[in-house]
């Protein structure tokens, strides 16, 4: 059997990052090229062919507009081209659910694309960035990955992208997956997925923004007034996600002026500050009546990520609005 063929984009992050002192705690996130990640896989002897393309070497905190496009093209000649298996992304671990939402929006399911990072930099005693690669290569190779959307490989567990958020700052199990739990857990030696394919033969479900839209994210706080909303609007934001208290609430003059803005066409998604939970229509407040849309799964930061797409696809209705985020 020949071995896959992976083509591996890197962009930096933890995965690519080296501290002055393997106990310290300080340390610069992208500052390794993948070469050195490749050389140290190479010796590992691993049944894949790895083909390098370096993207960046920035925290994920910076990365933006001009990855992103970089990323889609590459992983679009990528799906295009026979001899690649599939997509490996090294990405720091802040924006991962971003990055690998919006490619998931924005790409066919025909071949595994997954986005890996760590917890820890290389050069640190216990790092997790090496068995995380191992293991993203472990499922790029397998042929049950395809189908399945855009993945991220972290701490022995397979999340689809839409479903992965970070949640926590520090340890190696930052990530969670919800609704939906892990897609399958995956070791060095083992690779078990929990269900078949669920995505297999789709295509890219909205095309790739040719910009993005500025959508802003208003965060909710007890006492606060409505004068965030005006401020957001008047800096030119077409689209609104509301990180709200619990189902995602604000103070009544915050959600009066957020469905007059929804009423003057800038589309207001309703999602939550709350860590994990579905934000529902019609519970507290009244979706149907003051035209605002309900986030349902997704916490605010990709609330935000699918807004852009919509609103770049020309979506901005408030009910074809909330047929994605039911989706
Ligand atoms: N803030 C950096 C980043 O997201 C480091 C965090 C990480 O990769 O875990 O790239």
């Amino acid at each position: 059997m020949t071995h896959p063929r992976i083509l591996v984009l890197g962009t930096g992050g933890t995965i690519a990052g080296a501290g002055a002192h393997a106990t310290g705690a300080a340390y610069r996130p992208g500052g390794l090229g993948l070469e050195v990640l490749i050389a140290h896989l190479d010796a590992l002897g691993l049944a894949a062919e790895l083909v390098p393309e370096d993207i960046a070497r920035i925290g994920s905190q910076d990365i933006g507009w001009a990855e992103w496009q970089v990323l889609h093209a590459a992983c679009t000649r990528a799906l295009a081209d026979p001899a690649i298996t599939g997509v490996i992304i090294t990405h720091g671990t802040d924006t991962a659910e971003e990055t690998g939402f919006l490619l998931d929006l924005t790409l066919p399911t025909t071949k595994p694309i997954v986005l890996v990072g760590a917890m820890r930099p290389a050069d640190a005693v216990g790092a997790d960035g090496m068995r995380n690669f191992v293991n993203a290569v472990k499922v790029v190779g397998d042929p049950a990955a395809a189908g399945r959307g855009v993945m991220l490989v972290m701490g022995d567990a397979v999340l689809a992208a839409r479903d992965a958020r970070k949640a926590a700052t520090a340890q190696i199990d930052a990530f969670r997956s919800f609704p939906r739990g892990p897609l399958a857990r995956v070791t060095p030696s083992s690779l078990d997925w929990f269900g078949p394919p669920h995505r297999a033969g789709e295509a890219a479900r909205y095309a790739f923004p040719a910009e993005l839209p500025r959508v802003g994210i208003l965060t909710a706080g007890a006492g606060m007034d409505e004068k965030p909303v005006a401020a957001l609007l008047g800096i030119g934001c077409v689209g609104l996600v509301l990180a709200g208290m619990g189902q995602g609430n604000a103070p009544a003059r915050v959600i009066k002026t957020l469905a007059r803005a929804a009423a003057n066409g800038v589309p207001v998604v309703r999602s939550t500050r709350v860590d994990e939970g579905l934000v529902d229509r019609n519970v507290e407040v009244d979706d149907d009546g003051l035209g605002l849309v309900a986030a349902r799964a997704l916490g605010p930061a990709k609330a935000r990520v699918l807004l852009m797409v919509l609103i770049a696809n020309g979506v901005t209705d408030a009910a074809a609005v909330q047929a994605a985020f039911d989706g």
